[in-house]
């Protein structure tokens, strides 16, 4: 498990981190204080959740162990997609369509409310950009057709087919087949909306506190909790952990229900406009029907984020080099002007069965957590689902129960099963690449 690092630390080298409009930093906790609702976790799990609470007039005060969006939060592809990580055929078969319709409501209301909470806060956290491509790496059009037809069918999802043709104007591949087109999903720069929803929560009166680890949680004698820090303490009614997998020791119950996962995205230098077009000639996000898949978008200065590819025990140290290789096998003719100026990773938190776990333990005491690696709305349909639950005794958050067991996901062997099934992911991609 990737154990939080003991003292607080900076954000990794990332583009984000290259291209943040202005980094506030917050003050480390250093006082006992009192608070309605503690919120541990400074990711967008626990951001969305502190802005949920303070727009219901909640009083609230989260703490971040290291910087806000240090986390998977800061260092992702900025996909704001529909769904979860677990895909809605397969959440269908575990707990029936009719579940499986709410809880596609509820991810068209997370995808939304950033939107609109963009909007309504002016968050400068763009370029926002409409439009996510699917693309096939074999071709068997008749199947993408039976996936649109079921998601229009059933979830009233508004998927465009686009045969291999139009994929390839946009995506000037001889890799890629038919594919499917979301209009509603859109692209972000993840960490400036970390920073503008960070802001936002202070402007309603709520408290931020950076380099603030929480070492345990105790049961107040009086009702509510005390979470202990380095130097100081919060007294709470409520507390919600929104920790990832970095929980650790905090919660050994969730620390158990979760295995890591390390994923990675690489960005280029800028590359010639004429060169970059006819290569990558769209601003969609694009991503490929296989288990281990590449998923890549440009960005504003014609640089190319690439992402993919998970592993067992952190970034390997040709991390660049090895995401170079998987674009130029997608894009040769961007051979000798593609050079990658970042690349880093970053740690997915997930349950067995692939869903967000989200729950209380006990009264006032919730859980937000484990968003894999489509996290972005899950993370946003977390946190108003959770606020709303302590705010209004919405019960909205109980469409999560299914998944919220918190059952025995491994303990050690599990980045050891992670790193075997992805073994096995790429195995079958190379059945479907043989049967091109
Ligand atoms: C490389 C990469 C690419 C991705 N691409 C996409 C994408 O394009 N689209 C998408 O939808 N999803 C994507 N994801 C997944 C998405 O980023 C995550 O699912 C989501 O950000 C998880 O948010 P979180 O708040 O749960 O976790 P995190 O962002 O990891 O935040 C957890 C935070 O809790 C803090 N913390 C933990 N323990 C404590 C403690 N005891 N005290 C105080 N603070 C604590 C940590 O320091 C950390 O900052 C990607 C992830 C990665 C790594």
């Amino acid at each position: 498990m990737p154990d939080l690092p003991n003292d607080p630390q900076p954000y990794i080298e990332t583009y984000y981190r290259d291209t943040l409009n202005s980094d506030h930093q917050r003050e480390a906790l250093s006082e006992t204080v009192e608070t309605e609702i503690c919120v541990i976790g400074g990711g967008l799990a626990g951001l969305s959740t502190a802005i949920g609470l303070v727009e219901k007039g909640k009083k609230v005060i989260l703490i971040e162990a290291n910087r806000i969006g240090w986390g998977a939060s800061g260092r992702n592809g900025g996909y704001i997609a529909k769904g979860y990580s677990q895909g809605y055929k397969q959440i269908a078969k575990q707990v029936g369509l009719e579940h499986t319709k709410q809880l596609h409501k509820l991810s068209t209301h997370g995808r939304a409310l950033i939107k609109d909470r963009i909007k309504k806060y002016n968050i400068d956290c763009g370029p926002i950009k409409n439009g996510v491509l699917g693309v096939s790496w074999n071709n068997h059009p008749d199947k993408v057709k039976s996936y649109i037809d079921w998601m229009q069918k059933e979830l009233d999802a508004p998927l465009e087919y686009w045969p291999t043709e139009k994929v390839r104007e946009h995506c000037k591949t001889e890799q890629y087949f038919a594919g499917f087109y979301s209009p509603e999903d859109y692209q972000f720069h993840p960490l400036n909306y970390v920073h503008g929803l960070a802001k936002e929560i202070e402007n309603q009166g709520g408290k931020i506190h950076e380099n603030t680890k929480a070492i345990n949680i105790v049961d107040r004698t009086d009702g509510g909790y005390n979470v202990k820090t380095p130097n100081g303490a919060i007294k709470c009614d409520q507390v919600v952990l929104c920790c990832s997998i970095y929980v650790d020791d905090l919660n050994k119950k969730l620390k158990y229900a979760a295995f890591p996962v390390y994923t990675f995205v690489m960005v280029t230098k800028p590359i010639p406009q004429e060169r970059l077009d006819a290569a990558l000639n769209t601003e969609y996000c694009i991503f490929d029907n296989r288990y281990a898949q590449d998923y890549y978008r440009r960005l504003p200065d014609n640089r190319i984020l690439w992402g993919g590819r998970v592993s067992l025990s952190g970034a390997p140290k040709n991390l660049a080099e090895i995401m170079v290789k998987d674009l130029l096998k997608v894009y040769p003719q961007l051979e000798g002007v593609v050079e990658s100026e970042y690349a880093w990773g970053g740690s997915l938190c997930y349950a067995p069965h692939k869903m967000p776990q989200i729950g209380q333990l006990k009264p006032g005491y919730w859980y937000n957590t484990c968003f894999g690696g489509h996290g972005l709305v899950p993370t946003s349909v977390g946190g108003d689902v959770v606020s709303s639950a302590i705010a209004d005794g919405d019960e909205r958050y109980k469409l999560f129960e299914p998944f919220s067991k918190l059952n025995f996901a491994g303990g050690a062997l599990s980045p050891y099963i992670a790193q075997s099934v992805y073994y096995l992911w790429r195995a079958r991609d190379l059945l479907i690449s043989l049967n091109k």
